[in-house]
């Protein structure tokens, strides 16, 4: 990959759709300095995780010169935008800002994420961009636009690197407002979401995941942490899921050392 930013080229996605706020503004800030080009949906699809269409064909809809919609998934909108709907191959993918944070545990289920993970699958340096809802649920994108071109600015400055991918959440409040960066590691949600449970009208129950507040466990250098005193969380995450200490405990299984895996071995047990 070129670190040169003359032949830069950023690919912007989203999850909640061509047409939400956080888009446009990320649009209309990096395309002032750099050569940009918005392939998104054409709805909203959070939490749609990595899901990629495979059963029925993709339409796309050409919204101007330098704008792309898609009836799929943000995981979609990243492969095509890398393989051949455009002229070139987008070297920096920004999915955001989006409608919400992304941390802990969340980063498995977003579809932000999971653009930013597709882009750098494909070769790309990637960073997702989320903004952490105020208590009365405002979203003020003028921090989350500041940020934004301060990280992806500060990116292209250290060069464009294979395998980088970025996970920002940016605290909610007026611009000045955050404290500062802080670099932070993933913390873990102590419950994810509750069920509700109904009777619908013709007197079935039906179930709805979601509801409650999130809470978090881990350190003081989780982005959970971060967030809640203020500052921009910077996680770096990783494509390679290998825990090497489970590698370590798997080699002392007895299995392994067994010649074939048929049930004569496995009887002696
Ligand atoms: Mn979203």
């Amino acid at each position: 990959m070129s670190p040169q930013t003359d032949q830069l080229y950023i690919l912007l996605t989203n999850d909640d759709g061509v047409h939400a706020p956080g888009l446009r503004v990320l649009e209309e800030a990096l395309s002032a300095r750099w050569d940009t080009v918005v392939v998104a949906p054409d709805r909203e699809q959070s939490a749609s995780s990595h899901s990629l269409t495979l059963h029925h064909p993709l339409r796309v809809q050409q919204l101007g010169e330098k704008r792309f919609s898609v009836d799929g998934t943000p995981t979609d909108c990243v492969m095509l935008g890398m393989h051949g709907l455009l002229p070139r191959t987008p070297n920096l993918i920004i999915s955001g800002i989006n409608h919400g944070s992304n941390l802990g545990d969340d980063v498995i289920y977003s579809g932000t994420v999971a653009a930013a993970v597709e882009g750098c699958l494909l070769g790309g340096a990637s960073i997702a961009i989320s903004l952490v809802p105020s208590d009365d649920n405002g979203f003020d994108l003028r921090q989350a636009e500041e940020v934004a071109c301060a990280v992806v600015a500060e990116t292209i400055r250290n060069g464009l690197k294979k395998d980088y991918l970025l996970n920002v959440n940016i605290p909610p409040g007026p611009p000045g407002s955050a404290k500062g960066y802080r670099v932070s590691r993933l913390g873990r949600r102590t419950y994810r979401e509750g069920i509700f449970k109904d009777t619908d009208p013709r007197g079935k129950p039906y179930y709805w995941i979601g509801g409650q507040d999130p809470a978090w466990v881990g350190g003081e250098d989780t982005d959970f942490k971060a967030i809640e005193d203020g500052y921009v969380s910077l996680t770096p995450l990783r494509l390679d899921w290998t825990d090497e200490t489970g590698m370590g405990l798997l080699q002392g299984w007895e299995l392994i050392d067994i010649n074939g895996c048929g049930p004569a071995e496995r009887a002696e047990v």
